[in-house]
């Protein structure tokens, strides 16, 4: 590894591609002869606004965004979008569904509640086995009045992605993507919101992208705050205020990373490629067991066990002793995980399998 990095298995802030942190040194001191870093620039000027501007449109491109969807850069992280969702697309006496798949779903139906009270039906779930498997949501009961349909597309925490959407029976989709963002071709005009904070799959945290057909973007009543309404920030170009100069930089030069790399339909070949080395030592291991059914597993977020506390806790120590950071699984669900988004080389997990293989012939 060059300049004496680690690989960094961390679920986010998480590892980025390393030549988009070369291009970004590269132009740290003075970014293309404006005589000053991305970072100190106004907001305001013609440089940034060319910035942003090629940001949105290289995502366009990669997404292959319909006309009439907005792109928004929103400050506030994913969970900002647990509370804006149901404050925008709430209408009077509607109903919001969610899936409930695990940690991430859980919280944006916590939240959700605050807004919809008992109007909010939780329509399928998987908590009856520790969310370690996406329900059948081929035929719901999905009430007339319903204004939105809820799924976490990839549970970064337990591990599962959702690879049939749920059938909404015609009414709108929200997706938070936060973890699978760009991992894989997607089909937006599926959606009524696509969402998710960059810090896992794009860039630096402190930001969500939330691409949204534009006629859920509604006028809402005047007591609502001003910077929880989507039209505030679509009117004003996602600067309504300062926005977050810095990541809406990097995130761009990681949508040109991706399409210089051939797009998502190349991204997602690698990102199964990848994940298949990983898996396929899983599947093999006496020691090691991954916890989602085959179908459901995540190619982003990759939680295993030994079965046993205390050795998942020496894998912990063995596997950074080697140089591999950040296995252990997220503290509300223990084991081990191995998140392998985007810029997550094969070598990386190549190693990593190697290293896992090690110890468990040293604990045979
Ligand atoms: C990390 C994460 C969030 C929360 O993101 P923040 O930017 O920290 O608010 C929400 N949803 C999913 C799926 C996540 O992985």
């Amino acid at each position: 590894m060059k300049y004496g990095r680690t690989y960094n298995f961390s679920a986010g802030p998480a590892t980025m591609p390393e030549p988009v942190l070369e291009e970004i040194r590269d132009e740290m001191m003075n970014y293309r002869g404006s005589g000053m870093c991305v970072m100190e620039m106004s907001h305001r000027s013609k440089v940034f606004q060319q910035i942003a501007d090629e940001a949105e449109a290289d995502l366009r491109e990669l997404m292959n965004i319909p006309d009439n969807y907005k792109v928004l850069f929103i400050q506030g992280g994913a969970t900002l979008q647990f509370s804006m969702i149901p404050m925008n697309l709430k209408t009077p006496n509607g109903k919001a569904v969610y899936i409930e798949t695990g940690a991430w779903s859980k919280k944006a139906i916590a939240e959700a509640k605050r807004v919809y009270g008992d109007n909010l039906i939780v329509a399928a779930s998987s908590k009856d086995k520790n969310y370690t498997y996406i329900p059948d949501c081929s035929d719901l009961d999905i009430p007339d009045e319903t204004d939105y349909v809820y799924i976490c597309e990839n549970e970064t925490i337990h591990g599962l992605t959702w690879n049939k959407l749920p059938n909404t029976k015609g009414h709108v989709l929200v997706s938070d993507q936060s973890s699978m963002f760009l991992s894989r071709p997607c089909n937006v005009s599926d959606y009524g919101i696509i969402y998710g904070g960059v810090q896992k799959n794009i860039g630096p945290a402190g930001m969500a992208i939330v691409i949204i057909r534009e006629d859920l973007i509604k006028d809402l009543d005047p007591n609502t705050p001003i910077y929880m309404r989507y039209d505030t920030h679509a009117n004003a170009g996602s600067m309504y205020n300062t926005p977050n100069c810095w990541c809406i930089y990097v995130c761009g030069k990681v949508f040109k990373y991706l399409k210089n790399l051939g797009g998502l339909g190349e991204m997602e070949k690698i990102n199964i490629d990848k994940a298949k080395v990983f898996y396929d030592f899983l599947d093999s291991s006496k020691l090691f067991k991954g916890t989602v059914v085959a179908k459901d597993r995540s190619l982003m977020n990759i939680p295993f066990v030994t079965g046993d506390k205390d050795l998942d806790a020496e894998v912990v120590a063995y596997t950074k002793a080697a140089g591999f950071e950040n296995l252990k699984g997220h503290k509300s669900v223990g084991g081990l995980r191995a998140s392998i988004y985007n810029a997550m080389p094969k070598e990386g997990v190549e190693a990593l399998v190697e290293c896992l293989k090690k110890f468990e012939a040293e604990h045979k």
